[in-house]
C-alpha cells in the first residue's frame, strides 16, 4: 500500500485502496505522505470520520513515525472554531450577567477557573460538559472575532491552534470539519496539497449533511434570544450602552414581530404532517405562505442601521453579525419555500407532534453528491487518497466510485492479514420467516435465536439492529435472563457504554457476575473499536438495507429510476453490504481476537442477492448448526 501512496503521489492521482483490518494502512500512508511533505514542503490533510482514529493517529501514530523517521515536521488535529473558548465573549457576557439559572452561573466560574490554566481552551478538556447555551455564548463564533484588533489577540486559544495549524505539514481533521471548510469556502483549514480520506466509506453521508441547507425553530430562537430574550430581557439589547431607547424599542419590535412570524411559520408546517408521520417530503415549491423572510430581513436592516451608528468595536461586530444571522437565514427560508436549488431534496422534520420542546427543521440535500465532489475535490487537490476496510462489493469498487463521482482511480484491495479462517465463526440459522414478509414471527424467532446464542456466550457480545424498535421489542423479551446483563443504545452516552462493555465492569468498578450484552444501532455498526476476548460474539439482526422512506433515500430511488436503473441493485443492495462489512468487522480487531457473527437474516441464502453479502465478507467457517457454535465457544476458552 506505502509503494501504491508513493506513485499516486508522484503521479499527483487519485488511489482507491480497501485494506482490511490489520493491514496497517494508516502507517502506509503516514510515511510517504511525511516525506512528501517535509521534502516539498507541502501540506497534507488527513480526514478521518471517527473521533477514535484521529486520536490514534495524533497520539500514536504520527508521534511514532516523528522518531521513527527522524525528520522535523509538525502536525496539528484540526477542530472548528467553536470548541475553543474565546476570551474576548467570555469576559463581556460575564460583565453583562446573561445567565439565565444557578447552573450556568456556577459553570461560568468554574470556565473562569479552568482558563487561568488550560493550555487550549478546548471545550473537551473540561471535565463536565457545559449547557449548550452557555457555551455558545461564550465560544469561538467566526462572525463574532475581532481577529488582530482583539484585545485577547495574544493569549487567544483559537489563534494559537490557527498558527500551530498554520506551521503544520500534517492536519489531521474529520470529515465533518472537512465538508464545514468546504462549503464555507474553504475559510476554516490553511490551504492543503493532498488529502488523505480514511475511513472512506462515509464521505457521502457526511457530504450529503454539509452540503445542504436547513432552518429550525430551535436556530431562530437561538438568533431572536441573542437579541433579545423573550423572557429573561437578556440578549445584545441589554447589553448595549450609549443608545436611545427609540433604537432598542426599535430593534424589539422587529424581533418581536419576527418571532410571531417564526410561530405561525411552524405551526403552520406543523399542520402539513399528517397523521402520525415525523417526515414529511415537500414535493412542490411554495407549499407553505413565506411570511418569515420579510420580518428577518427587516430585522437585519434594523441592526445593520443600528450597527453603522454604534462607536463601540465589541458591540458593532456582534451586531453586524446578528444582522448578518438574520439575513442568512432569511435567505435559507426563501431557497427552502422555492425550491431554487437544483437536484436537491426537499423535506421537513419534527421531533414530536406535542410539547413544548418540539423541533422543527426544515431541509434541502443534495440528492447525488458526485457532480460537487468531481467540481469540489477531485478536479482541484492532487493526489487524493481514499482507504477503509469496506469499499468494494464483492471485490468491485464500481459502487464507490460511482456514488463520489470518481471517473478515474488506481484501485487496490488488501485483505485482512489475520486468520479469519481459524479465528472466526460465521453462523447463519436455516429456519428463520422472512423478515420482510412475516414481521412479528420473524421478531419472535430472532429472540429466540438471540437467547440460544446468549446461553452460549454468556456475554461479550453486541447485537446490532437496524431499527429501535425492533432494538426494544428483542430487549422486552430477553431481559429477564439471569446470566447476561443488557446495555440498551441511550442507556448511557455511547462512548461511557462502551467503556462499561470493554472493562466488564460497572462504572463503580464493581465485577458483575453476569456478561454485559449490548444491544446498538447505527452508531454501533461501525467505528467502535473492542479488542481481545471483551468481544467475542456479533449477532447482526437483519440485513442494513437502507430504509426507503427516507427523503434522501427516496429522492436518490427515484433518480436511479429515472435512468432506467434498478435502484435495489444499484444502490439498495451495495450500500447495505458495506454496511454489513462493518458490522461484521467488529469481532476480530487483532491477530490474536477469536469470535463468532451470527446473521439472522434467512434472505443471505433464500435470495439470490444473499451471495453478493457473502462474497464480501472475510473468508471463514459457516455454519447452520446452534452445536457448533457451541462447540467453538468452548474451543476458544479452553
Ligand atoms: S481573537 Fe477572536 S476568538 Fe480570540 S479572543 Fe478575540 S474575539 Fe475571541
Amino acid at each position: 500500500m506505502a509503494q501504491a501512496v508513493f506513485r499516486a503521489i508522484a503521479e499527483e492521482k487519485v488511489l482507491i485502496v480497501e485494506a482490511g483490518t490489520g493491514v496497517g494502512k494508516s502507517l502506509a500512508y503516514l510515511v510517504p505522505f511525511i516525506y512528501w511533505a517535509y521534502e516539498q514542503e507541502r501540506r497534507v490533510v488527513i480526514s478521518t470520520f471517527t473521533k477514535a482514529l484521529q486520536h490514534q493517529l495524533v497520539e500514536k501514530d504520527i508521534p511514532f513515525l516523528q522518531k521513527a523517521l527522524g525528520i522535523r515536521f509538525n502536525y496539528a488535529l484540526c477542530v472548528g472554531g467553536e470548541n475553543y473558548l474565546c476570551l474576548r465573549r467570555l469576559e463581556r457576557a460575564a460583565r453583562g450577567g446573561l445567565f439565565d439559572t444557578g447552573l450556568e452561573q456556577r459553570q461560568l466560574e468554574d470556565i473562569f477557573e479552568w482558563r487561568m490554566h488550560t493550555k487550549t481552551g478546548l471545550v473537551s478538556e473540561l471535565d463536565f460538559q457545559p449547557s449548550e447555551s452557555l457555551w455558545e455564548k461564550i465560544c469561538r463564533q467566526p462572525d463574532m472575532c475581532l481577529g488582530k484588533k482583539c484585545l485577547h489577540c495574544e493569549d487567544c486559544f483559537y489563534r494559537k491552534a490557527k498558527k500551530q495549524e498554520f506551521q503544520s505539514q500534517i492536519l489531521v481533521v474529520n470529515h465533518h470539519l472537512f465538508f464545514a471548510n468546504l462549503s464555507s469556502g474553504e475559510k476554516v483549514l490553511p490551504e492543503y496539497d493532498a488529502i488523505v480520506f480514511d475511513e472512506a466509506q462515509n464521505i457521502e453521508d457526511v457530504a450529503t449533511d454539509y452540503l445542504g441547507i436547513e432552518i429550525s425553530n430551535f436556530k431562530l430562537k437561538s438568533l431572536f434570544d441573542s437579541i433579545s430574550g423573550s423572557h429573561t430581557g437578556r440578549g445584545l439589547l441589554s447589553k448595549l450602552e450609549n443608545f436611545r431607547e427609540l433604537d432598542r424599542t426599535r430593534i424589539e419590535k422587529l424581533v418581536s414581530d419576527a418571532r410571531l412570524a417564526a410561530d405561525i411559520f411552524f405551526s403552520g408546517l406543523i399542520d402539513k404532517f399528517p397523521g402520525d408521520t415525523n417526515t414529511l417530503r415537500v414535493r412542490t415549491p411554495d407549499f407553505i405562505p413565506d411570511n418569515l423572510s420579510q420580518p428577518l430581513l427587516s430585522l437585519s436592516a434594523g441592526l445593520k442601521a443600528l450597527a453603522e451608528v454604534c462607536k463601540d468595536e465589541e458591540e458593532k461586530i456582534e451586531i453586524n453579525a446578528l444582522s448578518d444571522r438574520a439575513r442568512t437565514i432569511a435567505d435559507e427560508v426563501d431557497t427552502l419555500i422555492s425550491q431554487s436549488l437544483d437536484g436537491y431534496v426537499y423535506w421537513a422534520e419534527i421531533s414530536s407532534k406535542t410539547g413544548t420542546r418540539q423541533r422543527i427543521v426544515l431541509h434541502a440535500s443534495p440528492v447525488d453528491i458526485s457532480g460537487l465532489m468531481r467540481e469540489m475535490v477531485f478536479q482541484r487537490v492532487f493526489p487524493v487518497v481514499l482507504t477503509s476496510a469496506t469499499l468494494t462489493i464483492a471485490g468491485s469498487f464500481s459502487f464507490f466510485k460511482e456514488r463520489l463521482g470518481l471517473d478515474s482511480a488506481e484501485e487496490i484491495l488488501l485483505g485482512s492479514p489475520f486468520n479469519y479462517r481459524e479465528n472466526a465463526l460465521l453462523y447463519l440459522p436455516s429456519d428463520l420467516p422472512d423478515p420482510g414478509k412475516e414481521t412479528r414471527a420473524y421478531i419472535n424467532k430472532v429472540s429466540e435465536e438471540i437467547e440460544k446464542i446468549l446461553e452460549i456466550s454468556r456475554g461479550n457480545t453486541f447485537v446490532l439492529f437496524t431499527s429501535f424498535s425492533m432494538l426494544e421489542k428483542v430487549y422486552e423479551s430477553l431481559k429477564g435472563l439471569p446470566y447476561i446483563e443488557i446495555l440498551c443504545q441511550g442507556d448511557l452516552p455511547g462512548y461511557k457504554m462502551l467503556e462499561k462493555f470493554k472493562s466488564g465492569s460497572t462504572l463503580s468498578g464493581q465485577k458483575p457476575d453476569r456478561g454485559f450484552v449490548l444491544f446498538g444501532t447505527n452508531t454501533f455498526w461501525q467505528g467502535v473499536d473492542v479488542p481481545g476476548s471483551a468481544l467475542e460474539c456479533v449477532i447482526i439482526t437483519k440485513l442494513p438495507f437502507a430504509v426507503p422512506d427516507d427523503p434522501i433515500i427516496e429522492a436518490r430511488t427515484e433518480l436511479l429510476q429515472s435512468q432506467g436503473r434498478d435502484p435495489f441493485i444499484s444502490y439498495y443492495i451495495p450500500h447495505a453490504v458495506v454496511m454489513l462489512k462493518q458490522g461484521f468487522g467488529r469481532l476480530i480487531r487483532t491477530a490474536e481476537d477469536r469470535g463468532m457473527v451470527a446473521i439472522l437474516d434467512p434472505r443471505l441464502r433464500t435470495r439470490k442477492y444473499g451471495k453478493i453479502f457473502l462474497e464480501s465478507l472475510p473468508e471463514c467457517r459457516v455454519t447452520s448448526e446452534i452445536r457448533d457454535v457451541a462447540e467453538f465457544f468452548a474451543a476458544i476458552r479452553a
